[in-house]
């Protein structure tokens, strides 16, 4: 059988030391004689792990004290409604950069709760970002959404980091809230850290369900509800942290993106070159359009090979 390589955008690759990991922990966690899907999330075991974890995001991302650290269900998607759900209230508008399909869809959400201004002029396709000079920002504005790792300031700015989550260091003080899924950098589908200045809390609509509300989930410590229970981030921190993690992402997509520049246009990424992402990286073949045939004869070698989950992202 051929080696498989994964190259999923998310749910991504887990490290192989993880897997090891994992295995043990799924059928004796710390010696229990449990598995830790088993472990009840009330028990000492689980309340061990719910601190360390905290800890180590705060240590990796250097979260500020007034900062409150949040693993919630739902997903990246879920915090598409618990950001206006938590925040809209302030003064009943907010402000959404749209550079892309997802934060189109935060900001879809975000309608159903209160007034959104897009600040970015309307595209057809995100091939890159706006210059910041055209963006009409609303100084009244209970926040600014974005999904990428740029910063503004004035109002606070709540961002969407699904995609490129503890790929970096961050300076979390110039955000109010950073979000993101855990399916691509940091663990497993159906959990979202969240991390959210204490400023922020108590400021959710009444209609806002307990499960989205921050402050509700800050005074459960983030066990409202039964969390899933895989994670990564401590595998991070043994290799040597974000920076370590900012120097890998380079690197693996540098050699991508070199065979994209060096294929005379036989392969094509649509994405202006400042605006390129080390994490996903889009491309065509045999032209800017791409060319049906070649790239379904491009996967079909590719998964031939074990190169799978290839096809572009819709
Ligand atoms: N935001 C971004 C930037 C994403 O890439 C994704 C997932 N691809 C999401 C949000 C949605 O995440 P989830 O599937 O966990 O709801």
């Amino acid at each position: 059988m051929v080696k498989i390589h994964n190259f999923g955008a998310g749910p991504a690759k887990l490290p192989e030391e993880v897997y090891e990991i994992i295995k043990k922990e799924l059928t004796n966690y710390e010696n229990s004689g449990i598995s830790l899907l088993e472990t009840s999330h009330r028990s000492g075991t689980y309340l061990k792990l719910n601190t360390e974890i905290q800890a180590v995001v705060r240590r990796l991302l250097n979260v500020p004290d007034n900062y409150k650290i949040l693993f919630l269900s739902g997903g990246g998607q879920g915090e598409f409604a618990a950001v206006p759900l938590n925040l809209i209230s302030r003064t009943g508008t907010a402000d959404y950069v749209v550079t892309g399909a997802w934060s189109a869809k935060a900001a879809k959400e975000a309608k159903k709760y209160g007034k959104v201004n897009v600040v970015t002029p309307h595209t057809e396709r995100y091939e890159g970002i706006p210059d910041q000079s055209t963006w009409k920002l609303d100084p009244n504005a209970s926040y600014v959404h974005i999904c990428t790792n740029e910063t503004i300031h004035g109002v606070p700015l709540v961002a969407d980091m699904s995609s490129n989550f503890m790929s970096k260091k961050v300076d979390v003080s110039k955000f109010g809230v950073i979000y993101g899924g855990a399916q691509k950098n940091i663990g497993t589908s159906g959990v979202a850290l969240v991390i959210v200045r204490e400023d922020l809390l108590n400021h959710a609509l009444p209609i806002c369900p307990s499960i989205l509300d921050w402050t509700v989930n800050v005074k459960a410590d983030s066990i409202l509800n039964t969390p899933p229970m895989f994670a990564v981030l401590q595998w991070i921190e043994s290799k040597g942290g974000l920076e370590k993690m900012a120097e890998l992402a380079t690197k693996k997509s540098s050699l991508v993106y070199n065979i994209i520049e060096e294929s005379n246009g036989f392969y094509y990424a649509p994405v202006a070159k400042n605006a390129r992402s080390k994490m996903n990286i889009p491309f065509r073949i045999g032209s800017a359009k791409g060319d049906d045939a070649l790239e379904k004869e491009f996967l079909k070698g590719a998964e031939a090979l074990g190169l799978i989950q290839l096809k572009g992202h819709r």
